[in-house]
């Protein structure tokens, strides 16, 4: 399938328990992550230029985890770190922080918390928009099928190849004139009415999907655009994203 879907980040968990090192492995791989796991310091240490991101216990059986922490840094490497432990004294969480780690999860913890801290990390480090694994939308162009979440869209023709060109290139102001160009060809005589009403429609489709509100944002006196995931509000803070029509 065709998509814009950037290569997905890579996530290495250093954990010598096999079950918390599987549990999170399952958790981050549903999630559409890459990972691998190193159970001691040595693979640990090893595999430490892969990531994108490392998940790092401190307590190994052949060393520390806080030691490759500050083997990372001193090496320069940026590497988002979030540490695991199941010390729970402020000393060691202060020194964690203090070596360069960037969050901090205390045993015992549930897969999905460190998943969401991965991604939390992630965003706040990465250029919006290049850090979710799989975007949920996907646009199948050769194949015309659109799917969110995995879920089919039932769209129109020209609902899709509106999507289509918004999803072509996400958070471009698209006018109602490329629209018409693209959606129904030059030269038809097509009411900027018409084409808002068909986003009317393929907004419902969108939410009805499952898609936050929002998504397929108006640029008043100009056209639409597609927000990306991380400018929308969430869910339930009120819908500050346009969804109206234009004047
Ligand atoms: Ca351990």
């Amino acid at each position: 399938m065709q998509s814009n879907r950037a290569s997905p980040p890579r996530v290495l968990i250093v954990e010598d328990e096999p079950a918390i090192a599987e549990s999170l492995d399952y958790a981050l791989r549903r999630e559409g992550f890459a990972t691998q796991t190193a159970a001691t310091y040595a693979k640990a240490e090893a595999a430490r230029t892969w990531p994108t991101l490392i998940v790092l216990d401190l307590m190994l059986p052949d060393g520390n985890g806080g030691d490759l922490l500050r083997l990372l840094r001193a090496e320069s490497r940026t590497t988002p770190v979030i540490v695991l432990s199941s010390r729970e004294s402020e000393a060691d969480r202060i020194s964690a922080l203090e070596g360069g780690a960037d969050d901090y999860v205390t045993k015992p913890f549930s897969p999905r918390e460190v998943v969401a801290r991965v991604r939390a990390v992630l965003r706040r480090l990465a250029p919006a928009g290049q850090t979710e694994p799989e975007p949920p939308l996907q646009v199948d162009r050769g194949g015309r099928r659109a799917t969110f979440s995995g879920k089919s869209l039932e769209l129109t023709r020209v609902e899709f190849d509106l999507l289509a060109l918004l999803s072509e290139n996400p958070s471009r102001v698209y006018t109602r004139t490329e629209f018409i160009a693209s959606v129904w060809g030059d030269g038809f005589a097509i009411t900027d009415r018409t084409i808002d009403s068909h986003i009317k429609s393929l907004r419902r489709k969108l939410t009805e999907a499952g898609a936050p509100s929002g998504r397929i944002q108006t640029v008043r006196g100009v056209g639409y655009r597609m927000a990306s995931p991380d400018d929308l509000p969430a869910p339930d803070d009120g819908g500050a994203a346009s969804e109206d029509g234009p004047e």
